[in-house]
């Protein structure tokens, strides 16, 4: 048995029937990464020996009873721009090259009260911008199905270490994209919870109206499980919602019958490839023979989503990353003559390109003589946008659409082309601008044996509601048992 190949909750079942220890997971997975990250570069901070110690202490209170939890001693990797207290969080950035957050993220609480142990921090687009990763200051993670092409991003680490079986499950972050597109590129499964459901707090902000913390998972099981985990009110984040909680296993019924599903041709037509296109297609051919109801539908709005997008985005982001100014946070340049020289050359070293772009078209944005024109539009749009999704929605459960419109392209291939970048999240942004939650999960292979996501977008809160559409096409297909990532 190969235990890195194990989904967390068939890991689950070997430790209940002691068919395994905790130590000897770990050990597997270290195995695994001391293997594959040399072809992958998935990670910041590898914490092996950490963990192995983690471990240590764990399998004897587990020995002896004082520890029963479900979770203790599963391994886990986390993001690099979510807190770890004592731990680098560098959010693949220069300017954070050397910050040990002094706290953890409320979503870390959660896994460390379960005892999960934590395998290392993973690699990201810088401060969580970009769609494959190349945009890391320290590395470009490979898509572990062919080493030649990008991940996806900004949490290629994440979904190219559980791709690469280098960790069971992941953490990532999601503002247009960032957890479901890396997935789709990846053949793992990626969920951006409702805007409010996880807590942001102690999640380095990016645009604070859009980010959200989910997961990154081999399976769907596991993927409600991980919700399970770090959904949650937190009053530490003022736009946590105060909800029941649930158990999100418990809507896998692998039944979608008399389901409505709502398919919105504008996410069919114009830039998405033609094999993504066909292979959506017969999905949707599947779910009516399972018995859904399907209907063609027009999202408008949706035309507009990626300018709204990239106008709120930045405009937040040129926010929040003022506080990176080498005095109060962040990298500070070695020589300076004064204060505003300081600041200058501080985050002209500490910052890359890619960043610094956001930075300048978010402060010209809300700059005053602008602000109507773009900020504020922008702002109007996003209402359009939520309102054409609460109208799809009185009529649908969920909405199928494609996750990206290509498999992982080519490392190099859109990195010096920033638009063409940005082109990647067309079909993932709108959820973000509209708070709804969202998974992907692989639907198959194209041409060149990259694996094609499919995305499926729910109402606000009905995580439930795709979980259980996404499992069930999963039962169908059986992906994971199907392909592999080769590595070449
Ligand atoms: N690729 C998108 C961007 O560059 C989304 C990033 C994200 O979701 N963090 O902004």
């Amino acid at each position: 048995m190969d235990i890195t190949e194990l989904t967390v909750h068939e890991l689950q079942e070997k430790l209940k029937n002691k068919e395994l220890t905790i130590t000897e997971i770990t050990k597997a997975y270290i195995d695994r990464i001391n293997e594959k990250e040399k072809d992958v570069d998935a990670f910041v901070t590898i914490l092996t020996e950490e963990a192995l110690e983690e471990t240590k202490n764990l399998q004897k209170k587990v020995d002896n009873g004082e520890i029963t939890g479900n979770f203790a001693g599963i391994p886990i990797g986390i993001k690099d721009n979510i807190c770890t207290k004592g731990i680098k969080t560098t959010c693949s950035s220069k300017m954070l090259e050397n910050f040990v957050s002094p706290y953890n993220a409320t979503v870390m609480e959660k896994i460390n009260s379960e005892n999960l142990i934590n395998l290392g921090k993973l690699n990201m687009d810088e401060f969580a911008m970009g769609g494959s990763t190349e945009y890391s200051y320290f590395k470009k993670t490979k898509n572990p199905w062919n080493l030649k092409k990008v991940p996806g991003g900004s949490s290629g680490g994440s979904a190219a270490a559980v791709a690469a079986n280098m960790v069971p499950w992941a953490l990532g972050s999601d503002t247009g994209g960032s957890i479901r597109q890396p997935a789709s590129f990846c053949g793992v499964v990626g969920l951006k919870p409702t805007y409010g459901l996880v807590s942001r707090y102690g999640l380095v902000a990016f645009a604070s109206s859009l980010d959200q913390i989910g997961s990154i998972t081999k399976d769907v099981r596991d993927c409600a499980m991980l919700l399970n985990i770090i959904a949650g009110y937190d009053e530490k984040d003022t736009t946590s919602e105060d909800m029941p909680k649930k158990d999100y296993t418990e809507c896998l019924k692998n039944d979608v019958k008399g389901l409505k599903i709502g398919v919105p041709k504008e996410f069919f037509g114009e830039g998405i490839n033609e094999e993504v296109k066909t292979r959506l297609e017969k999905i949707i051919e599947e779910y009516k023979n399972m018995g859904a109801e399907i209907e063609e539908f027009s999202l408008d709005i949706a035309q507009y989503a990626l300018a709204t997008y990239y106008i709120i985005a930045c405009a937040e982001a040129s926010s929040n990353l003022g506080r990176f100014d080498g005095i109060r946070y962040g990298y500070r340049t070695p020589e300076f003559t004064n204060l505003k020289e300081l600041y200058k050359k501080s985050r002209s070293e500490g910052f890359g390109e890619e960043v610094k772009r956001r930075i300048i078209l978010g402060t010209y944005v809300l700059s005053s003589g602008y602000y109507d024109a773009y900020y504020k539009k922008a702002q109007q749009v996003r209402t359009l946008v939520m309102n054409e999704f609460s109208k799809a929605f009185e009529k649908y459960d969920v909405i199928l659409t494609p996750t990206a419109p290509t498999g992982a392209f080519d490392i190099g291939e859109k990195s010096n082309n920033p638009l063409e970048m940005y082109l990647a999240d067309i079909c993932t942004v709108s959820v973000n601008i509209a708070g709804l939650p969202a998974i992907s999960i692989p639907v198959g292979l194209n041409s060149e044996g990259m694996p094609v996501g499919m995305q499926l977008i729910g109402n606000r809160f009905k995580e439930e509601t795709i979980l259980n559409v996404a499992y069930t096409m999963e039962q169908k297909l059986k992906f994971r048992e199907k392909y592999k990532p080769e590595f070449k």
